[in-house]
């Protein structure tokens, strides 16, 4: 199986439209979810009286499960088709998607959005798309399910992807390699197999769409980039700071910086899936231990990097922003939360340096006063506290950020230039 592609998967859309329904589906139908899982769960769906086998019930109970057994590994869904061996990187409705997606933990490559069929576009069908596009997923195939609740109308149907079509362009995703499919995650159609019920309906089913996808690029030869998730203290063993390794590799014996809280040391040893390891690679997700380095010299929010080639941190950086919603507009001088892999800082949009036309990337206005839900801009931010990110160009993984105000994703952005204090 795993000498497979891999590929990391996201689920997104908005509440409610079928997304763990569709995780537990797919993995059921993919031979998955051990059979005395199932069995299980299905004798307690009908001990509380849920009507049917409930996919979103062993979802649940799967991800409590998994936090029951977790430590500092992160668990995840897999599955596999033909081609590829699949990773959902993020269980969704049982975490905060986005503000995973933005810590880097949700990184995927492509993405499968689920739109209910009959409810269409909703608030965090947008907010999802939005930062998909944003944060650099490639393909998206949309699912428009719950088509057995619109008597697999082909009009209704049409009018959903229709909705997504306009909602795509919005954020220039290229609507024409989208592949939309009919489904109902309930009742199994066109999931792994084509249904009668939408007989108009001849694209394929969603496990041959995912088998289409793609290979995702290989990782780039970029230096080490490990942001810490947390720091905890292991007895016998020490300080141990835990994160994924975003690019390049950590290996015992290495010369390892923390910034920004510039403190630094050799590895001494690497944890992964509570084993020893001698090196960890993007993607993985790590414990470990640095010769000298004491739980109150490291945080959240640093990024572990070789010592000779440190983690870049901010004075003032300029980024691509795009407004997803504010209720009224951004000026200088406006300061929200940050989030960027895993920091969270708060940040004053120092300029507006100039609005940029979305579809083009053309510039539109030079210096404008304000900007608001839709536009995009290029500004120039001072952090508030000391900052660690890089230019998207040199490295994607820790390029990117989203902008949080009132409890909701007002912005995302990509970094474009990093200048560092004298
Ligand atoms: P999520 O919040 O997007 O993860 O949505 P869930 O997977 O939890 O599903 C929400 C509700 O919709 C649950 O009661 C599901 O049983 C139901 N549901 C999901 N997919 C379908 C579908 O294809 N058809 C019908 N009729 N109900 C569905």
């Amino acid at each position: 199986m795993s000498d497979k592609p891999h590929q990391n998967l996201a689920v997104i859309g908005h509440v409610d439209h079928g997304k763990s329904t569709m995780v537990g589906r797919l993995l059921y139908e993919t031979g998955s979810v051990p059979e005395h899982v199932i069995e299980q769960h299905k004798e307690e769906a009908e001990e509380k009286g849920k009507g049917g086998f409930e996919f979103a019930y062993v979802m649940d109970n799967l991800a409590e499960e998994r936090e029951r057994g977790v430590t500092i590994d992160i668990a995840h869904q897999e599955f596999d088709t033909d081609e590829y061996y699949f990773t959902i990187v993020d269980c969704p409705g049982h975490r905060d998607f986005v503000k995973n997606m933005i810590t880097g933990a949700s990184q995927a490559d492509n993405a499968v959005l689920v739109c209910a069929a009959d409810d269409g576009v909703q608030p965090q069908t947008r907010e999802h798309v939005f930062l998909s596009k944003t944060l650099g997923i490639d393909e998206l195939i949309v699912a428009v399910n719950k088509m057995d609740l619109v008597d697999y109308s082909e009009s209704d149907y049409n009018q959903v992807v229709e909705e997504v079509k306009t909602l795509l362009k919005q954020v220039a995703f290229d609507s024409d390699n989208a592949k939309f499919i009919p489904t109902s995650a309930f009742e199994g159609d066109n999931v792994s197999e084509a249904s009668d019920n939408t007989s108009w309906y001849d694209g394929p089913t969603l496990l041959e769409a995912l088998n289409e996808l793609p290979e995702p690029q290989p990782p780039t030869d970029a230096p080490l980039r490990l942001p810490i998730q947390d720091v905890y203290t292991i007895s016998g063993i020490g300080t141990v700071p835990v994160g994924r390794v975003e690019t390049g590799t950590l290996n015992t014996g290495d010369n390892v910086s923390f910034q920004p809280s510039d403190v630094g040391g050799e590895v001494k040893t690497i944890e992964m899936h509570h084993e020893e390891v001698p090196k960890a690679g993007p993607g993985d997700n790590v414990g470990f231990n640095v010769r000298g380095i004491g739980k109150d010299d490291i945080r959240r929010g640093d990024v572990c990097g070789p010592a000779d080639d440190p983690p870049s941190v901010a004075e003032t950086f300029q980024a691509q922003i795009v407004v997803m919603q504010h209720p009224s507009v951004i000026t200088a001088g406006y300061t929200p939360v940050f989030h960027a892999h895993t920091a969270q800082v708060a940040c004053t949009v120092e300029s507006i340096d100039k609005k940029i036309d979305p579809s083009t990337g053309e510039t539109a206005e030079e210096n404008p006063d304000f900007i608001q839900s839709g536009d995009a801009a290029v500004v120039t931010v001072r952090p508030q506290k000391p900052l660690s990110i890089e230019p998207s160009s040199e490295i994607e993984e820790l390029g990117s950020f989203a902008i949080r105000d009132m409890g909701q994703t007002v912005a995302a952005g990509k970094v474009l230039d990093v200048e560092e204090p004298n």
